[in-house]
């Protein structure tokens, strides 16, 4: 391909979206350049999903030493070590940057390791060395970065970004937030020992997921030893004699060793220089694009975080894929966001898919539920009493399965699997069809009989 291009296709950020991006378009021939100001391989394997995963697997050993008595083992005295841990963990971290890094020149994309800003609709500047680059499409993928209010002392908190590099594990840690990276980091911090305080501001964190999962979830975490605290936000940080001293709203004063906000992350568009090449933004700074990711401007395209359509890494490679695929093979290929499969690593974990309960109403009016919630097997022996709990919204006219909802060991491997049916539109039936597994926790899922009534018409029949 290119003309009177540098490159066919300039690609800023080497992230999920951006790595696919680039080695699928220099697959149908293009000449493709990628540019990277941090490590490749971006959030998510560098310091999002995969190292988070990493910890989350770290911290569930307390929890099953202690269950392994009732197994009939006796373990003996344990220890922890955090530098071990992040030491591991790093290096793990370095092979994927490797592997990424491999990939992409095995498709032959050339990789700048610079910032890379535009100049206008077809040119980019590198920030490293000042030189000017064209290209006849340029793909703007770079994320997203950790938001934390603007309050006094707001210095001295951390995000996920540092979690990952933290020289000790903190005795004390107050997590600020009520979404993904909260609870898993909260459970994280509780599992590998930390006394463990969540503060959310609202009165039931996890909002906009099912309202049985909140529920249960913030039940299980304060069984688990977390201190979540609905209602309840930090006006001011302070430090004072080694320690953080966090003013609340109510006049209290929390004392700790760290603190921690997850309160949602931002576009990475400040200082790209879009408004030299006249892209439309949102009001979160978020790149505006239409079904195929292209901005309002012909030869600019945006993937992933940075446009926030769904924050999530395997919809950032959809999306990096199927603009390749658009522009690159004459192929338009449009991403559907209407469902998606959803794991969080709260302890317990969670999966989702489909409508919520409260969705499915307002949507569809009358819908059926159904739900079961136990004590799964291994807890007989274990002693644990962490409950599971699985959750069917139906359709009633068409019997369509609109949403599942499981909060549970291994939720996010089940409901990658549970995905595939409600994706294809599987019916209650469809489900019932289907043959249990045994024992399983996930047999539940076809054997669910009886609809939900609500305890008020219950108490009627
Ligand atoms: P989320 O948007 O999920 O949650 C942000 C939380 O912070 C909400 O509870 C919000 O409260 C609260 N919040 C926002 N602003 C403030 C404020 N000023 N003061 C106090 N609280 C505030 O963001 P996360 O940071 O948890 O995660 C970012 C994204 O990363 C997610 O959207 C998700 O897509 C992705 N992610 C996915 C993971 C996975 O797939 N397992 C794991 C980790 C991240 P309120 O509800 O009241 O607005």
């Amino acid at each position: 391909m290119t003309g009177k291009y540098d490159y066919d296709l300039f690609v800023i950020g080497a992230g999920s979206g951006g790595v696919r991006a680039a080695r699928i378009a220099a697959s149908h021939g293009a000449k493709v350049a990628v540019a990277e100001e941090y490590r490749v391989g971006g959030t998510c394997v560098i310091r999002g999903c995969v190292p988070k995963k990493l910890l989350v697997y770290a911290s569930h050993f307390a929890e099953d030493f202690e269950e392994a008595a009732g197994f009939g083992w006796t373990v003996g005295e344990t220890s922890f070590s955090w530098k071990k841990l992040i030491a591991n963990k790093d290096r793990e971290i370095d092979r994927l940057n490797g592997i990424y890094i491999r990939n992409l020149e095995k498709a032959g994309v050339e990789i700048i390791e610079s910032r890379a800003v535009l100049k206008d609709a077809n040119t980019v500047r590198l920030v490293a060395d000042g030189r000017e680059i064209t290209a006849g499409r340029i793909l703007v993928a770079v994320g997203a970065t950790p938001f934390r209010p603007d309050l006094p002392g707001v210095e001295h908190a951390i995000t996920s970004n540092e979690a990952f590099h933290l020289d000790a594990l903190p005795g004390r840690i107050v997590v600020v937030g009520g979404g993904y990276i909260a609870v898993e980091f909260a459970g994280i911090f509780n599992g590998l020992g930390a006394e463990t305080i969540q503060l959310y501001r609202g009165p039931l964190f996890m909002r906009g997921f099912d309202e049985d999962l909140r529920k249960i979830l913030a039940e299980e975490m304060v069984k688990k030893g977390v201190d979540l605290r609905m209602n309840s936000d930090i006006v001011a940080i302070e430090r004072k004699a080694g320690e953080l001293h966090l003013k609340l709203a109510d006049g209290d004063v929390l004392k700790t060793d760290a603190v921690m906000y997850a309160t949602g992350r931002v576009p990475n568009t400040a200082g790209l220089g879009l408004e030299n090449a006249g892209v439309a933004l949102g009001p979160k700074g978020e790149i505006l694009v239409d079904r195929f990711s292209k901005t309002n401007i012909d030869s600019i395209y945006a993937v992933g975080d940075v446009t926030d359509r769904a924050n999530l890494t395997p919809v950032a490679i959809r999306e990096g894929q199927a603009f390749a695929e658009t522009v690159f093979n004459d192929n338009p290929v449009a991403v559907d966001h209407s469902i998606i499969p959803t794991a969080i690593f709260s302890q317990p974990e969670m999966g989702t898919v489909g409508l919520t309960e409260v969705e499915a109403r307002t949507r569809h009016g009358e819908i059926d539920i159904y739900k079961t919630s136990f004590r799964p097997m291994k807890g007989t022996l274990s002693g644990s009493d962490e409950k599971t709990f699985m959750k069917l919204v139906v359709e009633p006219a068409s019997q369509r399965v609109l949403g599942v909802h499981i909060l549970g060991p291994a939720s996010g491997e089940l409901i990658q699997a549970v995905g595939i049916a409600v994706t294809m539109g599987g019916t209650k039936a469809q489900f019932d069809a289907t043959i249990a597994v045994h024992p399983t926790a996930a047999e539940e899922l076809v054997t669910l009989k009886e609809k939900w009534q609500p305890p008020a018409a219950r108490a009627a029949d």
